[in-house]
């Protein structure tokens, strides 16, 4: 199983532009996984991509 995570966010914004299907601001205004469905979208890979900080990454689970 895959698991969406952000770490680091410095709150830039442009990951909830890009994919607000998978990004949403919390209370202290960085970005937060909002939905872990949908891993292969076009948006997902931009908004990966484009993260100043690279504080967006896709890893693998261990328990499936
Ligand atoms: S693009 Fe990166 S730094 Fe900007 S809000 Fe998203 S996770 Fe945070």
């Amino acid at each position: 199983m895959k698991k969406l995570e952000v770490n680091n966010c410095i709150g830039c914004g442009m990951c909830i532009g890009t994919d607000p299907e998978h990004f949403e601001f919390d209370s202290d205004g960085l970005s937060t996984v909002k939905s872990e469905e949908n891993l292969d979208s076009e948006a997902l890979q931009s908004a990966i991509a484009g993260c100043p900080v690279n504080a967006i990454s896709i890893t693998d689970t261990e328990e499936n």
